[in-house]
């Protein structure tokens, strides 16, 4: 909390104007703060009379110790579990046991059916299924207080869930509501052996470094993660484990948002993230012109089509395409990159690809540092060529 000492305030005005969210007035010769605070402390450094102070609420140490053990959400929408839950039952398996604790998943949704066995044989050693006809559709609030009310009750040290649509939407409601720490876009997870805090790393400023990010002082640890980052344990249906249903309370359910119709959009069925090849083109193909090659060799070889940044911004094919750090993650077994230079931020996203090629006119283009095999050449002579050989092959 912001503290405004009123006896040594001269209402100068220097935090107003320091203020990079413009939540302090002056009122009457001294600060007033308003909601919009977000307790950074750039008025405190700022205060030449030190009439500002912060207090940050430390959880104790005892508090610290009542949390115990790993909830993974579990998403699940249309019948299907989210490929990024057994991602996240594999790393939290992982962390569980560096940790001697439960590893639980949290399924969310109505008509589940034979998913919570599933996430058993992925891992899980309990799976809270909460299945109830008011949460068949997705919403921030209704989903925000299930899962709200479960932490509260179980209190697990640590809290993970897919980067997806939905738990980017949902789960820092769920890290507000706590007054916990949250970490979006984790790329790696880690125990700390000293006191077995969560490191919890992700790319910062504009990917040219990697932060770790601790929460030392409060419980949960909340991360988010990006599907295809991590690796899914192999499904073992010997596994056992204990399935807890959960009635939520009626009382729980909001009634401010109200679904009224679902369309899914063109551009939502492009999955390139389940692909097992992806062509992928980049400012080298010159116009949107330049996609029907790359649709061409897709073809040939049953691949989808992605992109880097460069083109989205440009236009030339839609964002669920894109690649990279502020695209998607990928992983296939074979991507074909085509006039792409290998800009940091695109390799964020596809680097974890068994075997990378890539066509490039520039024989110094940084893709060829991480590419398996490469073709230095112009990719509107290179493409039909590929694409001839691969149909004479076949
Ligand atoms: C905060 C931040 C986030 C970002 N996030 C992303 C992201 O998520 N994904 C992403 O992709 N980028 C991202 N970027 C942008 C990134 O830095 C690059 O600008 C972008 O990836 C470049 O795209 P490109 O490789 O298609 O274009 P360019 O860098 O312009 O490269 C084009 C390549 O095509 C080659 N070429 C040209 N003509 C031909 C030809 N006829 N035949 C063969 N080769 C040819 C050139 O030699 C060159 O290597 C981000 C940047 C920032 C700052």
């Amino acid at each position: 909390m912001l503290n405004v000492n009123e006896e040594l305030c001269i209402g100068c005005g220097i935090c107003e104007e320091s203020c990079p969210f413009g939540a302090i007035e002056i009122e009457n010769g001294c600060a007033v703060i308003g909601e919009s605070c977000t307790l950074c402390g750039a008025c405190v450094e700022t205060c030449e009379v030190e009439a500002l102070s912060l207090e940050i609420e430390k959880v104790v140490k005892t508090d610290i110790d009542a949390w115990s053990g790993v909830f993974v959400y579990c998403e699940y929408r249309d019948g299907e579990l989210a490929p990024v839950s057994t991602e996240l039952l594999g790393i939290g398996r992982t962390l569980a046991d560096k940790r001697g604790a439960q590893l639980s998943a949290v399924l969310i949704g109505y008509g589940t059916g034979s998913t919570a066995e599933k996430l058993i044989g992925h891992g899980a050693d309990t799976v809270y299924r909460i299945d109830h006809p008011a949460l068949e559709l997705f919403t921030d609030e209704n989903y925000c207080a299930v899962m709200t009310t479960l932490i509260k009750e179980k209190q697990p040290e640590i809290v993970l869930a897919g980067a997806t649509a939905i738990g980017r939407s949902f789960i820092p409601g769920v890290a507000t509501t706590l007054n916990a720490g949250l970490t979006a876009d984790c790329t790696q997870l880690e125990i700390r052996e000293e006191d077995g805090a969560l490191l919890q790393t992700r790319p910062a400023f504009g990917g040219n470094i990697m932060a770790t990010i601790v929460c030392e002082s409060s419980r949960p640890q909340m991360s988010t993660v990006r599907p295809k980052v991590m690796k899914e344990l192999d499904f073992d249906a010997t596994r056992k484990g204990e399935i807890v249903d959960i009635v939520p309370n009626s009382e729980l359910f909001g009634n401010r948002v109200k679904v009224l119709e679902t369309v899914i959009g063109e551009a939502a069925n492009v999955n390139i993230q389940e692909a097992d090849i992806l062509v992928s083109g980049g400012r080298g193909l010159e116009s949107a012109k330049g996609f029907e090659l790359i649709n061409q060799l897709a073809e040939v070889v049953a691949a989808k089509v992605s992109a880097s940044r460069a083109v989205v911004d440009a236009g030339w094919i839609p964002y669920p395409h894109q690649v990279g750090q502020t695209g998607k993650t990928v992983a296939p077994k074979l991507y074909i990159a085509c006039g792409i230079s290998g800009a940091i931020q695109h390799v964020a996203g596809m680097q974890t690809t068994e075997t990378i090629v890539a066509i490039n006119r520039d024989e110094n283009a940084t893709i060829f540092d991480i590419a398996d095999y490469g073709i230095v050449g112009d990719l509107f002579e290179v493409i039909p060529k590929l694409i001839s050989k691969i149909e004479e092959r076949r």
